[in-house]
């Protein structure tokens, strides 16, 4: 699956906003959003005009899809299906983001961030109930036991992370057993438990794709 591989601050600063792509970083004086770097290859005046609404709802699409690591092909198909469910078609889209089996592994401090749960995922380290999976877009049901694979439980990079879930916290929809390496996908999130999402505006990108 193609994704981005160019610098991850750079997206940030494309939106001038911090989208955490890079772990312990995002929270330190060396973020360069936190030091006001300005957005890449544009002139600074060319940007102090009003937007459109066309150029905000743009805007939060590219935000919310950077931040999950997704490319615009995979991203809208996961709209068409957030469209096709009962429900709020943009909180049907947050839930289906956050079933992502990255994003998983992301919120199970397993990884320092999203993109590098890709890889985790990707490099087979994962098993979803006992079995292997290395597709970061495979979808985690509610009920379903994420772990790492015991010949991957030495992995320098999933120990570092671990050290930061006192730090950054749990959420209430996923259960972890840091010791075993393992946590149960308890429920798909309400909107409102989200609340590092709490400043996304995903109703933009309804507007935007239902041009
Ligand atoms: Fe974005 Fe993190 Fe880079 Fe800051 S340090 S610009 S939040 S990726």
């Amino acid at each position: 699956m193609a994704r981005y591989t160019g610098p991850l601050c750079r997206l940030c600063r494309a939106e001038q906003k911090k989208l955490f792509l890079k772990g312990d970083r995002c929270k330190s004086d060396k973020c360069p959003i936190n030091k006001k770097r300005a957005i890449p290859g544009k002139d600074p005046k060319a940007r102090t005009g009003k937007r459109s609404d066309y150029g905000v709802q743009l805007r939060e699409k590219q935000r919310i899809k950077r931040m999950y690591g997704m490319l615009e092909k995979q991203f809208r198909l996961f709209f068409e299906r957030a469209l096709r469910m009962p429900g709020v078609t943009g909180e049907n889209l947050i839930g289906l983001l956050e079933r992502r089996l990255d994003n998983v592994v992301f919120r199970m401090h397993l990884a320092a961030n999203r993109n590098q749960a890709r890889q985790i995922v990707g490099h087979g380290h994962i098993l979803v109930n006992g079995k292997p999976v290395n597709i970061p877009s495979y979808l985690v049901k509610p009920g379903d036991v994420v772990e790492v694979k015991e010949s991957s439980k030495k992995l320098n990079v999933i120990k570092d992370s671990l050290k930061e879930v006192s730090k950054s916290g749990s959420y209430s929809w996923i259960s972890i057993d840091v010791d075993a390496l393992k946590g149960t996908f308890v429920s798909i999130p309400h909107r409102a438990d989200v609340t590092d999402l709490a400043d996304i505006k995903e109703q933009l990108v309804v507007e935007l794709y239902s041009k």
